[in-house]
């Protein structure tokens, strides 16, 4: 039964149909632009969702208009119950889509294709074994190409998620764009965002203006198409012409995309995020267990919504440090 009084709905008339959910603060890789080199601090597991917390919070935004779930983390798939709760909330009326390392893929595609999981975004910062190794701090390349290769063989719709850093991987944009030529598969570029204990600096920052610079040099005016911008979008996309994949950018730092943002991020031990960029959240799960009614809770806490990344409206506002003080970003869920 769907409620129409919408409780998704903030300030600025924007409607939140797109929920984040977070399944674990664990992952099996250790991104250096994603979990501080000091680690974290796990949430004890009495305090995560369980699975059917997990569930229960799933229907109850469904029933309130969501109509698109993404299962990110840390890593989702380390989740011992990833494919109960996967197929339960396949049930949905709702798109479903995952965001993994691609590390344990091999062990679930027969889940995916029973729960009818068509898109899958996959993080892979190089296509060189050795630089992956140093970004991720393990010796998983192999694993992780091998996964994405099984993905693109199952005819699964693979988005390749790529965190652009200056000295690290720009010198292999045109690389990452050749390799869509022949494959059916999306590569997105992302700007580096700061988090809590990521080492961000706007010197390491890869804009959107610089990306097209570099596609400018190596491919001409009339082999770059610019794509249509997607319903709520984030990337800015294009093809080369003759290619069978596309890439796109995701300038989240240097040119936002928050006036049509439906995102809404829920954290493994249960807390609201209303922006990627908050450093405030909202308890779900203390007045859930104590039975209370949570509707109202999430009705204000995304009523007030800031109207551009969490009250940081230009590049200036990420150089105070203040503002770094979010959660990491492995413990928020991309
Ligand atoms: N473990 C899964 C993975 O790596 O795809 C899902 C969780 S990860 C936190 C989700 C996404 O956040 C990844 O695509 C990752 O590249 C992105 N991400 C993490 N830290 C980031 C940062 N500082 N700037 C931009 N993107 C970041
Ligand atoms: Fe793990 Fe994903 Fe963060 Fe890398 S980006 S440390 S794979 S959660």
């Amino acid at each position: 039964m769907i409620n129409t009084s919408n409780i998704l709905s903030d300030s600025f008339g924007r409607k939140h149909n797109y929920l984040r959910i977070s399944l674990t603060e664990k992952c099996n890789l250790r991104c250096t632009y994603c979990m501080p080199e000091s680690g974290v601090v796990l949430t004890p597991k009495s305090q995560l969702m369980t699975k059917e917390e997990v569930i229960d919070m799933a229907r109850l935004f469904v029933n309130h208009g969501v109509t698109k779930i993404r299962f990110t983390g840390g890593e989702p798939l380390l989740r011992k119950d990833f494919p109960e709760i996967l197929k339960t909330i396949s049930q949905l009326p709702i798109e479903l889509s995952l965001t993994t390392n691609a590390i344990l893929v091999d062990r679930h595609i027969e889940t995916f294709k029973t729960c009818d999981l068509k898109t899958i975004n996959v993080s892979l910062d190089t296509l060189h074994p050795e630089k992956f190794n140093s970004i991720t701090k393990r010796d998983q390349f192999d694993k992780a190409f091998n996964n994405i290769q099984l993905l693109m063989d199952e005819g699964f719709n693979v988005k390749l998620n790529v965190v652009l850093m200056k000295d690290f991987n720009e010198d292999e944009i045109i690389d990452f764009i050749n390799f869509t030529k022949d494959k059916a598969i999306t590569v997105r570029f992302i700007e580096f965002m700061p988090f809590d204990g990521n080492q961000w600096d706007k010197s390491k920052l890869v804009s959107y203006v610089e990306v097209i610079e570099k596609v400018r040099l190596y491919f001409s005016e009339e082999e770059l198409i610019r794509l249509p911008n997607e319903e709520n979008f984030t990337a800015r996309n294009f093809k080369i012409k003759g290619y069978e994949g596309s890439f796109g950018i995701i300038s989240s730092v240097t040119n936002p995309f928050c006036d049509s943002c439906n995102r809404i991020r829920l954290t493994a031990n249960g807390k609201l995020k209303n922006c990627l960029f908050s450093n405030t959240e909202t308890d779900l799960l203390t007045p859930y267990r104590e039975g209370e009614s949570i509707e109202s809770i999430i009705k204000d806490a995304i009523f007030k919504k800031k109207a551009v990344r969490s009250g940081m409206t230009n590049l200036e506002d990420f150089e105070n440090l203040d503002n770094h003080s979010n959660r990491s970003m492995i413990t928020i869920g991309g």
